[in-house]
Parts: C-alpha cells; structure tokens; sequence
C-alpha cells in the first residue's frame, strides 16, 4: 500500500452509536461495520439532525410516486423535510471533501441505499422501491462516492468490493491532492491495471486507450473521464473467473526465477480457486510468496496484490 494517511469513511450516525435516531436510540453495527473502524477514519452524520429535526423527533417516511417521493412526517404528512435533508448532503461533502466511501442505513427514508418503503397519501405501503432522500443526493452530487448500507456489508463480495472501490477512491483523491499530471496519471494506471483488469477487461482496456496519448490532452477533462471509468470498473463484482485470469498472468512473470514444479503447485491452487474449492487469499498468498523471494518492482507496484490492508481479511470469503 502507498497511502499514508487513513482513509475518510462516513457512516450514518446512528450506526457509530450515537443516540440519534426518531425514538432516541441507536442502531447496532453489525461486525462487518464494526471491523471497518480499525481501518478507516470513521466520520458520522446524521442528516435528519442536521436538518434541525432534534431527537426525539416525529418518524419521517417516504410518500409519492415511484419517480417522486417527499420526506414528510408519519403522523400528519403536513411537514416536508425533503429540501433540507437534500441540502444536507452538500453539508457533509463540504465537511470532509476526503471522503472516499459512505456507509447508508438499511431502510432509513433519509439514509437508506435501496429499497427503502414508499407510502401513499393514505399511509398505506406502496412498494419497497426507494433510496432515502440523503442518499439519492449524496450520490447525485459525488457519483464517484462508493456508498453501501450495512445491510449489504453482510455480503462478502459486496463488502470486499466496497473496500476496494474505498481504498481506491482515497488513492486517487491523494493523487488529485498532490497535483495531476500526464506522468502521474500514466503511473497511476499502471498500477491498476490488474485490478482494473480483474473488476471488468473492457474498461482495462479503454483506460490504456485513454491515456495513449495523455500529454496532448486537457488533463483536467482526461482525468474525469479516467477516474469515472477507472471508478465505474471497480463497481463490476470481479468473479472467480476474472480473478484467476488476472493470477495467471501474474504467475507469467515468475517463469524465469520459480522452478516448474513450484510453478505447477501456484497453476493448481490457482485451479482450485477458479472451481470454488478455496478462497481468493490462497492463491495470492503463494503469490506473495515467489515474489517475495523473486521480487519484481513491477508487480510489487499493483494494487491488485494488496489492495486493501491484509487484516481486514476480505480476501478470505471471495
Ligand atoms: S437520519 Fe440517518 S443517521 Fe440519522 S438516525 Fe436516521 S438513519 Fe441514522
């Protein structure tokens, strides 16, 4: 990993325990949120506090068509929070323009990331059809924001995804931080190039594309249409299959220095993984093994090899 700093996290704030909800209460993180914390600089919001609603508060829900919903309050549907809880968004990214990711809240009208309940004039249940109004803005305004509910975390592959895309946005963010360049941007993909190769082969091949010609280009421009691709890669769900093509081509650079049969062991497990047989982190720790023992400044380089930190230990279930 290069990054120095931790990367900057928002998270509901009732999932980071605070007593912030309508009734006065919490919501208790599941262990995927909590093993997060560690790892990340953790920032909490709530925006129904943020927009002056108080705790306790009246219950909001989502009334309307599935193409327009308001925020307005259970009891009376009188009072309409939709404007200032969508405004609230623009609050949170201008608090902390670092964030890389978000964690939403399973269900919330105001934080929920899908299928939140939407409610007609009468209070009657529609559909489960939504996002919750912060959400929608959130994402509206940074589409390039990763954002997932607790809910989802429980799945391995989405939560692994979430972190990669996390990690991924920080580097970037860093590298915007520390200027652009056509140089910087050619080296940043260099080092992407497995991951992105891993997460969707189209897009791998369109950033080499785009950058063909990078030092004739407005970097501005060419960066936005880099990082959105780069971005929009990372959230295809890589697969079994993806993932062990990426490994052997990688296992192709040890040719030279790793005996045959040592060889031969690797193109196995790298089998195995492919048939569902074992994890994701077996074949990656071998490895790290032979490149440990043959070091390549090259693949040392990919983010693929280490994109996240070890101990979050994500590989393990994919
Ligand atoms: S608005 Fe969001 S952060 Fe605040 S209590 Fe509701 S779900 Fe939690």
């Amino acid at each position: 990993m290069t990054q120095q700093a931790k990367p900057v996290m928002g998270i509901g704030s009732c999932l980071a325990g605070n007593a912030v909800r309508y009734n006065g209460q919490t919501k208790s993180p599941n262990q995927y949120v909590r093993g997060l914390a560690d790892n990340f600089e953790m920032r909490a919001f709530c925006p129904e506090m943020g927009a002056g609603m108080g705790v306790p508060r009246p219950p909001i829900h989502l009334v309307g068509s599935e193409t327009q919903v308001r925020a307005l309050d259970v009891d009376t549907h009188n009072n309409d929070f939709t404007d200032k809880l969508t405004a609230y968004a623009n609050t949170v990214l201008s608090l902390a323009p670092e964030l890389c990711a978000y964690i939403l809240v399973k269900g919330s009208p105001s934080c929920g990331y899908e299928r939140v309940k939407r409610y007609g004039e009468n209070g009657h249940t529609i559909a489960s059809d939504q996002q919750g109004v912060f959400a929608v803005a959130l994402a509206r305004l940074d589409p390039l924001l990763p954002l997932e509910d607790d809910g989802r975390l429980n799945d391995p592959g989405l939560r692994e995804s979430f972190v990669t895309r996390a990690y991924a946005y920080h580097d970037w963010k860093q590298l915007v931080a520390r200027g652009l360049s056509a140089r910087n941007l050619i080296d940043f993909y260099s080092r992407y190039k497995y991951l992105a190769m891993a997460h969707h082969v189209p897009s791998y091949k369109a950033l080499g594309r785009m950058l063909a010609d990078a030092g004739k280009r407005d970097i501005s421009a060419l960066a936005e249409q880099f990082v959105s691709t780069l971005m929009a890669a990372l959230t295809q769900r890589a697969t079994r299959r993806s993932h062990s093509n990426v490994l052997y081509h990688l296992s192709g650079y040890l040719k030279r220095d790793v005996p045959g049969p040592e060889r031969q062991r690797l193109k196995a497990l790298i089998d195995q993984y492919r048939l569902g047989q074992i994890p994701l982190v077996v074949p990656i720790t071998m490895l790290k093994h032979h490149f440990a023992n043959s070091p390549n400044a090259y693949i040392d380089s990919q983010v693929f090899m280490a994109p996240y930190p070890d101990e979050l230990q994500l590989r393990n279930l994919v």
